[in-house]
C-alpha cells in the first residue's frame, strides 16, 4: 500500500481549515505571489518555467500549458482574460472540486500569477452550477485575497492591477467546452463555437483569452516554489509532476487519490481500496466516460501517465477513473452513458444531435435485450458518422465509447440481441 502524496493539491488537506487566509498563509502560501509583486520578473521567464516543469492541461486534452501561456500577444491592444474552467461535469471525475473545497486560495494563487504572466488584468472563474458549497467557499476566499490586498486594484501597493469573479454555472454540460464557456461568460446560450480563431487570439468578447483548467491553474504556484525540476521528476520523461485521480465504481474506498504520473493503475487500485473480495477487474474506463474503455486485464499492467494510457488505446483524459468488475452488465452501463450524452447535446451539429438519439436508442434496446440483428454493427456505424464531423469534441465523447466497447466487448453487447428478432429479420 502506498500513500497518496502530499504535495501539488493535497498539500493543506489534513489540516483544519485549510480553505482559508490565515491557514493558507501560515502554511507558506502567497509567498510566490507576494515576490513576484515585489521582484515584477519578465513574465516571459515564468512561462519557461512552467514550460520546463512539463506541466500539461489537467482538465483533458492535456495540451501542454506553457506553450499554452506563450500563445497569447501580450503587447495585444485591449482586455485579455484568463479563464479558470471548474465545470466539471465529466462523469467520473470529482477531483477539481477537491481543490475547491480544501484548497481556493492555492487556485487563486495560479490565476493570479498565470495571469501576470500572460498579461491579463481580468480572471473569470468559472464553476459547475452544481458546486453550491465550492462556490461559497471560492467567494470566500476571493474576500478575504481581495480585503489582503493580494487580488484587485493596486496589489500590495503596487501598480498591478487584477481583478477576479467567480461565476456559478446553470448545469449544463456543453458549457465545459471551452468555447462554449466563453458564449455563457458573454451572457449567450452555451454553444461551442467554430476554431478557428481560437480562444488565444480572439476569445472572450473576441479579445485574447486563456482557457485552463482547475488543477492545472492550482500547481503553478508549487511549481514556481520548488522549482520546475522538482515538478518534473515527479513524473515520467513525457508527463510531469503529480495528477489527481478520481476512482468511482467498483472500488472498496472511492476518492480522490493524487500520484506521480507513470504510477501504476495496480497502485492507484489500491489506493482506492481494491476490487470487492473475490472479484476480478472486468474494464476501466481511465478519463471520464468521454474517454475509451480499456479491459481489466490490459489496464492492470499499465501506468497512469499520457503516454501510459496511450499504450492501452485511451487517453488520461479528465483523471476520471472508472472501475467495473466482473459483475458489471457492459450493455447497460454503454446505454447509461449514451442517454447522458443524448441528454446533454447542445443540437447544433445534425450528426451530434440526431446520431446521439439513435446510438442511445440502439445501446438502450441492446441493454434491454431487445436488439435486433446487426443492432451492434448498426451502432458502431452511427457513431463513425459522427465522429470529425461536429464543431465540439463532443462527437467524439459520443462515439469513442461506443467503438472501444464494441472492440473489446462485442459478445456482452450482442447477448444484448432479442433471439426472436435474430430469426426475423435474419430472414430464418
Ligand atoms: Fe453541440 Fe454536439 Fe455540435 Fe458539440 S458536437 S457543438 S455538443 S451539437
Amino acid at each position: 500500500m502506498v500513500e497518496h502524496l502530499d504535495t501539488v493539491c493535497y498539500r493543506f488537506k489534513s489540516v483544519k481549515d485549510s480553505w482559508t487566509l490565515p491557514v493558507y498563509t501560515e502554511q507558506g502560501g502567497y509567498a510566490v505571489w507576494k515576490e513576484i509583486v515585489k521582484t515584477a520578473p519578465a513574465p516571459e521567464d515564468i512561462i519557461e518555467k512552467v514550460k520546463a516543469s512539463g506541466l500539461r492541461g489537467r482538465g483533458g486534452a492535456g495540451f501542454p500549458t506553457g506553450l499554452k501561456w506563450s500563445f497569447v500577444d501580450r503587447t495585444a491592444a485591449g482586455p485579455k482574460y484568463l479563464v479558470c474552467n471548474s465545470d466539471e461535469g465529466e462523469p467520473g471525475t470529482f477531483k477539481d472540486r477537491e481543490i475547491l473545497l480544501t484548497n481556493p486560495h492555492q487556485l487563486i494563487e495560479g490565476m493570479l500569477i498565470a495571469a501576470y504572466a500572460m498579461g491579463m488584468n481580468v480572471c473569470y472563474h468559472f464553476l459547475r452550477g452544481e458546486f453550491a458549497l465550492p462556490f461559497q467557499r471560492c467567494e470566500a476566499a476571493l474576500a478575504e485575497a481581495r480585503a489582503a490586498g493580494l487580488v484587485g486594484e493596486g496589489i500590495l501597493g503596487s501598480k498591478l492591477n487584477i481583478e477576479m469573479h467567480n461565476i456559478l454555472g446553470a448545469g449544463s454540460y456543453i458549457v465545459g467546452e471551452e468555447t462554449a464557456m466563453l458564449e455563457a461568460l458573454e451572457g449567450k446560450r452555451a454553444y461551442p463555437r467554430y476554431k478557428p480563431p481560437f480562444p488565444a487570439t480572439q476569445g472572450l468578447y473576441g479579445q485574447p483569452t486563456t482557457v485552463n483548467n482547475t488543477e492545472t491553474l492550482a500547481s503553478v504556484p508549487m511549481i514556481l516554489e520548488k522549482g520546475p525540476e522538482w515538478f518534473a521528476q515527479l513524473g515520467t520523461a513525457k508527463s510531469g509532476g503529480t495528477k489527481m485521480f478520481s476512482v468511482s465504481g467498483h472500488v472498496c474506498q472511492p476518492g480522490v487519490f493524487e500520484v506521480p504520473l507513470g504510477t501504476s493503475f495496480q497502485t492507484l487500485l489500491e489506493l482506492s481500496g481494491g476490487l470487492a473480495s473475490g472479484r476480478s477487474c472486468l474494464a476501466v474506463i481511465p478519463g471520464g466516460t468521454s474517454m475509451r474503455v480499456v479491459p481489466g486485464d490490459q489496464m492492470l499492467s499499465a501506468e497512469m501517465s499520457y503516454e501510459g494510457m496511450e499504450a492501452v488505446g485511451s487517453a488520461i483524459g479528465s483523471g476520471g477513473v472508472i472501475v467495473m468488475d466482473d459483475r458489471t452488465d457492459l450493455a447497460e452501463a454503454l446505454a447509461v452513458m449514451m442517454q447522458f450524452y443524448q441528454h446533454e447535446s447542445c443540437g447544433q451539429c445534425t450528426p451530434c444531435r440526431e446520431g446521439s438519439g439513435w446510438v442511445s436508442t440502439l445501446a438502450d434496446r441492446l441493454a434491454q435485450g431487445l436488439g435486433r440483428s446487426g443492432d451492434v454493427d448498426r451502432l458502431y456505424t452511427v457513431a463513425q458518422q459522427i465522429e470529425g464531423r461536429t464543431i465540439c469534441a463532443f462527437g467524439e465523447a459520443i462515439s469513442w465509447p461506443v467503438s472501444s466497447f464494441i472492440k473489446h466487448f462485442r459478445p456482452q453487447l450482442e447477448a444484448g440481441i432479442a433471439p426472436a428478432n435474430q430469426a426475423v429479420e435474419d430472414g430464418q
